[in-house]
């Protein structure tokens, strides 16, 4: 009898703890008996054909890199009818009967569209933003929170000694949880997140109450949905007369040693992705919802809108004050 095979693919933006995923879907599945390909370069290297069988060694030392070994792509031929027919016929040509995913939710719409085609395939939420419903966080999330962390640290050290305001803007598209969860382990004078209509006003006067008790710093994590760093470091200059300066993280958030939450987290779910393959679900993600280990269809997935931490956030707000 032959043996199932199954592959696994990482899509979208890269983030930490994908390795971690990758490594329990390859040591899970070849622990069950079945045949495990990895892809390269997602659904770009779906359609071209850039799969190759993974052993027990060939996701040996992984774990703790960020990144992912199996490269990752947008794909814009993909999201055509074409190139998903494309991709299907690589599949049959090496005997692909199941499919995990690890990516965000355009991967997941991807996804979707293979499933309605007849593939078996599951998905893994692995995105910085945490920005996935029915999840209560994404793989690389908390390794990603824990970076701005230490920048704000390291940015708070240098704006008490010179009696500055600082923006800093981090990364999480039109999320604002990166904000909120690092604006509050960071202490955060001002959290400007793209839910939330926040003033120039607001964070002025914010400013001045943490001066007129004595405060040395003032950060203001800016998320970059809302935008305009610049403007707002002058309209503060402007308004109050607070030197103000702007650091825009970027890419460092995307990089780095998986914290060993995302490494865990990563693991079990690569690992129940492969038992959802082998119990012969399809079309559905599955996520850490509600501290369990759970699995959801994509078109709920897909349609639902994921809900704001206004708590982290008002919290945040009497806290820092
Ligand atoms: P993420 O998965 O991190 O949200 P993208 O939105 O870039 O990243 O999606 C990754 C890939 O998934 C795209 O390059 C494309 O190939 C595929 N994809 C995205 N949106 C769709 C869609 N609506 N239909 C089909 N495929 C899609």
């Amino acid at each position: 009898m032959n043996r199932k095979s199954i592959a696994v693919l990482t899509s979208g933006g890269d983030a930490p703890g994908m390795n971690a995923a990758i490594r329990a879907v390859v040591r899970t599945g070849i622990f069950h008996g079945l045949k495990v390909m990895g892809v390269k370069k997602g659904y770009e290297g779906l359609i071209k054909g850039e799969i190759f069988e993974m052993s027990l060694s060939s996701v040996a030392d992984i774990i703790h890199r960020g990144g992912t070994m199996l490269q990752t792509a947008r794909s814009p031929e993909f999201a055509t009818p074409q190139g998903r027919e494309k991709a299907l016929n690589m599949m049959s040509v090496f005997g692909i009967q199941g499919l995990v995913v690890i990516g965000g939710d355009g991967s997941f719409r991807g996804a979707r569209d293979l499933a309605a085609m007849g593939v078996q395939v599951v998905g893994i939420p692995g995105t910085i933003d945490n920005d996935i419903p029915f999840c209560d966080y994404t793989i690389g999330f908390d390794t990603a929170v824990n970076t701005v962390v230490e920048a704000i640290s390291r940015i708070r050290d240098t704006t008490s000694s010179h009696n500055r305001a600082n923006i800093i803007e981090v990364m999480g598209r039109n999320s604002g949880d990166i904000s909120l969860y690092a604006g509050l382990a960071g202490g955060a004078e001002s959290i400007v997140v793209p839910e939330v209509n926040a003033s120039v006003e607001d964070v002025c006067k914010r400013i001045m109450h943490g001066r007129n008790r004595g405060k040395l710093h003032s950060i203001i994590i800016l998320a970059e949905g809302v935008g305009g760093a610049f403007e707002m470091a002058k309209a503060i200059e402007d308004k109050i007369g607070v030197e103000t300066r702007v650091t825009i993280l970027g890419h460092v958030q995307r990089g780095g040693s998986p914290t060993a939450f995302d490494r865990i987290m990563a693991s079990r779910l690569g690992a129940r992705a492969v038992e959802l393959l082998m119990e012969g679900k399809t079309s559905r993600m599955v996520a850490q919802y509600q501290n369990q280990i759970r699995d959801f269809d994509f078109d709920e997935v897909l349609t639902a809108k994921k809900g704001f931490a206004g708590e982290i956030y008002s919290l945040a707000r009497i806290l820092s004050i």
